[in-house]
């Protein structure tokens, strides 16, 4: 599954058997729902999940397309049946009954004509016996595995047979599901969907016809409910000209709102921001060092950009410590001199408060009115912020969400920053560039990223974006030292911390959420607050700090302040830390578990050390054992330093869903299509795209709407 095609549901099929669904399959389907004990509310709860996966409209279900099937249209007798392979047995129940064997579990023994077979359960309910009682007749499908007494399956799917009932006539397909979403449940959902809509082509046959393509309803009718004959390994694979199809329109899409963005985009003005210059040049004249090469020329092109009328957007990619605020600082700078204010938006306080300190002390000196706001701040100051954004008395606001929460209106906001955009909301960008109203010209927009975003990735989902990349760290930086030691060693790890912190240098110890369960605040509160006390225990003598994102604001701020002036050791945190935080003195990283976290996040945390004149040192704790594909991944980390390098190995190990952190962006990713290798098909999308945008306006609207749906907004930036 690593190199899933899949990505986002291939995760979710694969997430633990749901709550109540514990015997496997055997709830699956035709079995009575007595005694299965659904929990009250079930419906509304999986509602809000399905509504979390885009499951809402009948043609989300549509294309809420297999994972795979399964061949239940055979039955095997058993004793014909092949260990290690994937079968159907039918038979009749003849001996049920809990046994502690080291765990606890429900052994089935079912019998046919030709022999016996043992079904074994771990997880069961009561309504599990029940529906296995003694005497009834099931099919059961699973691998066939031998075990210590005779053949068994673990585990299987099971359903009750009626005598005589046929079997099904199609393969039966398994979709990607969720907790509290069941395969049975899905697949009665979307054969309803089957049933109630009709197929209808949005691409109009004339363009059709010269794409060789087979018809929609053909190809969404054939992966839902393929009769037997067809290659299920080759469907399973996304091979065929079914799964080209779909693969085909869901480019297409994806062509169609990209072009509608840039076509809007064009149609909207912005302020000139063209200026003396004067404030620039006394910022360049004040600033403790020059600019490298790669901050020089980037800013030119922002600088340019901003002189023009039509709204910058720019994403300003640099690998960590590459020096993007200040090239931010000019930025503002030059709206402020044109007459016009900024505000620059960061994903944390902690980050929001960093940038305003630094943007005071380089700004403030040259007379420019620097405000902040953050959610902490008493209903009294806020009003304060707000008006001086109102009235034009504050040129650079600085802040976190608070900035579009508290509905902040700009009397001439000429420049919106948004610091590790990837981290908001498309839709919460969105809101800020149009804080001025749509019908007014709007702000230019610079987005700074640490997260390099491969070129393919760049070309399809960043198309409405011109980016800048710094490729070079100011000089005089020495590279962070990466080591990958084994949890057992801990005590060489202790030994080391402690001489860092005796010559007087600081320590992050990170740790990741145990896991991202329901409630993540509780893990990551947890899972925070352990660490603290097991390091707290091992480093007596040390002064300790602890960092998660349950805490409140106000502390955060403190223990970060306390770690910046040197008063903490040993920072214990989550990746709260992962962004931006630069305190120079921190020489060394400790990341417990490494192998839990992406390889982009790791580079990012790391990012947080070597930031002095010092050597630095980034030390991945991992647990043991680990598989050679997790070593592999972590020697990436061990063996690059370069950010572009480690999101592009990052990205082929795991796929863009995971990459681009599809969660928080709502960025609506491409399920079925790769870019790379539907090079082909993207070609003939992006042919059809622009006919139907010029000739049939309104079937590309349609088009977008099927694929996209509500989520379509976040494409049409
Ligand atoms: P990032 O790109 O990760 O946001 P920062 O803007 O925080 O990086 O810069 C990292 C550090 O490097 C800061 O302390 C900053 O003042 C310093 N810096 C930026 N540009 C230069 C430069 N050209 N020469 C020396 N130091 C620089
Ligand atoms: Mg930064």
């Amino acid at each position: 599954m690593a190199r899933s095609r899949r990505k986002a549901p291939a995760r979710r099929a694969s997430a633990p058997a749901p709550k109540g669904q514990g015997a496997g399959g055997a709830n699956d389907d035709g079995l009575p729902a007595t005694g299965r004990g659904p929990p009250s509310g079930e419906a509304a709860t999986r509602a809000a999940r399905l509504e979390r996966l885009g499951l809402r409209r009948d043609w989300d279900f549509l294309l809420h397309l297999p994972l795979r099937y399964i061949d239940e249209t055979q039955v095997t007798p058993i004793a014909g049946l092949v260990s290690g392979a994937e079968q159907q047995v039918e038979g009749e129940v003849m001996a049920c009954e809990v046994a502690v064997r080291g765990r606890r579990q429900l052994l089935v023994r079912l019998a046919d004509a030709s022999g016996e077979l043992l079904l074994r359960f771990f997880h069961f309910y009561p309504s599990t016996r029940q529906q296995l009682a003694v005497g009834r007749r099931v099919r059961a499908y699973g691998v066939a595995r031998g075990g210590l007494m005779g053949l068994e399956m673990v585990h299987p799917r099971v359903h009750a047979a009626r005598p005589d009932e046929p079997l099904p006539q199609r393969l039966t397909p398994i979709y990607p599901t969720t907790e509290g979403v069941g395969q049975g449940w899905l697949r009665s959902r979307i054969a309803r969907a089957l049933r109630d809509v009709e197929i209808a082509e949005t691409v109009p046959a004339s363009l059709l016809a010269g794409t060789g393509l087979r018809p929609l309803d053909e190809a969404i009718r054939g992966l839902h409910q393929p009769s037997p004959g067809v290659a299920a390994a080759a469907l399973a694979q996304q091979q065929g000209p079914w799964w080209e199809r779909i693969r085909f329109d869901e480019l297409l899409a994806q062509q169609i709102s990209l072009r509608t963005a840039r076509a809007r985009r064009a149609e909207r003005s912005a302020p000139a921001l063209a200026s003396s210059g004067a404030l620039v040049s006394r910022l360049h004249a004040t600033l403790p060092f020059a600019l490298t090469g790669a901050q020089q020329r980037v800013w030119r092109e922002i600088e340019a950009d901003l002189a023009r009328t039509v709204p910058m957007q720019r994403l300003l990619q640099g690998d960590v410590g590459s020096g993007k605020t200040v090239v931010a600082a000019l930025a503002a700078a030059q709206a402020i001199d044109a007459g016009f204010q900024a505000a620059l938006m960061a994903p944390t306080e902690i980050l929001a408060e960093q940038h305003f300190g630094r943007i005071v002390q380089w700004l403030a000196p040259l007379g420019v009115r620097v405000t902040w706001l953050a959610g902490k701040l008493k209903a009294g100051q806020k009003r304060a912020v707000q008006q001086a954004a109102a009235s034009g008395e504050a040129q650079i606001v600085i802040g976190t969400h608070a900035l579009i929460q508290e509905a902040v209106d700009f009397a001439s906001l000429g420049l919106a920053i948004v610091d590790e955009q990837h981290r908001f909301g498309v839709a919460q960008r969105l809101r800020l560039r149009s804080r001025t109203g749509e019908a007014q010209p709007q702000p230019h927009l610079l987005m700074l990223s640490a997260t390099p975003i491969p070129r393919t990735l760049a070309m399809s989902y960043y198309a409405d974006l011109d980016v800048s990349v710094i490729d070079e760290l100011p000089p005089g930086r020495q590279p962070v030292v990466t080591k990958l030691v084994a949890a057992g060693r801990r005590d060489e790890v202790l030994d080391r911390v402690r001489a860092e912190a005796a010559r007087g240098a600081q320590v992050y110890w990170v740790c990741p959420l145990v896991n991202e369960g329901e409630d993540e605040s509780t893990a990551e509160l947890t899972a925070a607050t352990r660490m603290y006390e097991e390091t707290h225990a091992l480093l007596p003598e040390l002064r300790l700090g602890l960092l998660h994102g349950q805490l409140p604001p106000a502390e955060k701020t403190a223990v970060m302040h306390a770690f910046a002036a040197g008063e903490i050791d040993v920072l214990v945190a989550t990746t709260v830390i992962e962004v931006g935080v630069d305190v120079p003195r921190a020489s060394l990283m400790v990341i417990e578990h490494a192998q839990r976290f992406g390889l982009a996040q790791l580079h990012q945390l790391r990012g947080r050390v070597g930031r002095g004149a010092d050597r630095s040192f980034c030390v991945l704790l991992y647990d043991e054992p680990l598989s050679e594909a997790a070593r592999e991944r972590l020697r990436v980390l061990y063996e690059s330093t370069d950010g572009f390098e480690i999101a592009r190995r990052d990205l082929a190990l795991r796929g863009p869903g995971e990459f681009l952190g599809a969660r928080q962006s709502g960025v609506p990713l491409l399920r079925f299509a790769d870019l790379e290798r539907d090079a082909d098909l993207l070609g003939r999308a992006r042919e059809v795209a622009l006919q139907m945008l010029a000739r049939h306006p309104q079937q590309a609207a349609a088009h977008v709407q099927r694929w996209l749906g509500g989520r379509a907004e976040y494409l049409v930036a």
